[in-house]
């Protein structure tokens, strides 16, 4: 048997949001209005167990808006039945918390809410907080780190990578990657789908290509948003997406200490 310790799994790619600086933005436009089908969920799985891959951690994180997702509660429902899965996780913005059953909750072992200043679900978050208690961790959405101002920019790829695969993203397995090697494609100027190693088609045995040795080293990495070596900034993160009823103090309602000064390096970094 194989472990995985950490997979992602692309499930939506609509927004409410069109955050400046998300990292999933050029994943989010790869495929617009992308659903994962239940048929390319089974097939996952499919093939995982009978790889005998054993998936301890997987994360349930867009690559836009998770709780978009036509198959929210279906689809928890079968990948918590597998014996493939080990902890499960998923980020949300929290605008849409109401559309996830008992039963879905019951399937996460962790769900975080980013909160960000456009946000006016007070009420639906305190009832949701209460319901689940110490499942649901807060993530202050005041800052995002901006790794350059110059998008063609490049930095050395010495193996670091703060956003690492395998991911599944629409029938392909990305063993080294997750979301932001979109962005460094569309930085580089290449199709991302030709760069050798990127993409496998899921299918038995997908890992079997993996080499340890190309993580954070591949010629891609240094133009990527992922890369550790890239100096940056936090910065103010802009939606771009206004509400009519969000409350000035949007974040502070739910996170008194948000916004708070942040240090200078992410703490990804160090
Ligand atoms: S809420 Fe913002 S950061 Fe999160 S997926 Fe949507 S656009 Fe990206
Ligand atoms: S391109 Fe490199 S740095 Fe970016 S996600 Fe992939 S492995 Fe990580």
């Amino acid at each position: 048997m194989l472990t995985i310790y950490e997979f992602k799994l692309e499930v939506s790619s609509p927004c409410q949001n069109d955050c400046e600086l998300c990292a999933h933005a050029d994943l989010m436009r790869h495929v617009k209005g992308f659903q994962l089908s239940l048929e390319q969920l089974d097939r996952f799985l499919f093939y995982t167990e009978r790889s005998d891959y054993f998936i301890r951690s997987l994360s349930i994180h867009g690559p836009g808006e998770p709780f978009l997702w036509k198959h929210l509660n279906e689809g928890l429902r079968r990948l918590k039945r597998s014996r493939a899965i080990g902890w499960m996780t998923m980020v949300t913005n929290g605008l849409l918390l109401d559309r996830i059953t008992d039963e879905g909750m019951d399937c996460l072992d962790r769900l975080f809410v980013s909160v960000y200043a456009n946000y006016n679900r007070h009420e639906s978050l305190a009832r949701f907080r209460e319901r689940y208690g110490a499942k649901i961790s807060l993530w202050d959405g005041t800052y995002f780190w901006e790794h350059a101002t110059d998008r063609t920019a490049t930095a050395p790829a010495t193996g670091g990578c703060n956003c690492f695969g395998p991911m599944l993203f629409n029938d392909h397995i990305f063993p080294y990657c997750g979301p932001p090697v979109f962005g460094a494609a569309k930085a580089k100027g290449v199709d991302v789908m030709q760069i050798p190693h990127i993409a496998v088609p899921l299918g038995m045995n997908y890992m079997a290509g993996y080499r340890e040795k190309l993580m954070g080293r591949m010629d891609i990495c240094r133009y990527c948003w992922a890369n550790p070596n890239f100096a940056g900034r936090w910065k103010t993160n802009d939606t771009r997406k206004t509400f009519p009823d969000t409350p000035p103090d949007a974040i502070r309602r739910v996170m008194p200490e948000a916004g708070a000064q942040r240090e200078d390096v992410s703490p990804a970094i160090r």
